[in-house]
């Protein structure tokens, strides 16, 4: 049978996403350089106006939400993708 027809066999790997380890939660970016630019005590102390104008003059319109859906796994905490069987067989030292 010719290569290209031939069937192929593909597993479904699954694997604990690394971007959020599993949560599907990440920290928002612009929170990640506001906690960075930041020191905590004066994070704290801002009004609500000034924390919303530093994430303003950050390209935010308005203060975002500190924890977002993982973008790398779409919140679901996993990363799936197909692989060929016969790569998974060698992985797992599998012989018949
Ligand atoms: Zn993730």
């Amino acid at each position: 049978m010719d290569k290209k027809r031939s069937p192929k066999y593909l597993v479904i790997k699954r694997q604990i996403c690394p971007e959020c380890e599993g949560s599907g939660i990440t920290i928002h970016p612009a929170w990640s350089l506001y906690w960075k630019e930041i020191d905590v005590n004066t994070g704290l102390r801002m009004t609500e106006q000034e924390t919303a104008l530093w994430f303003r003059e950050h390209g935010e319109d308005r203060i975002p939400p500190e924890e977002v859906e993982c973008p790398e796994c779409g919140g679901n905490g996993w990363i799936e993708e197909h692989v060929d069987i016969r790569e998974v067989l060698r992985e797992i030292a599998w012989t018949p």
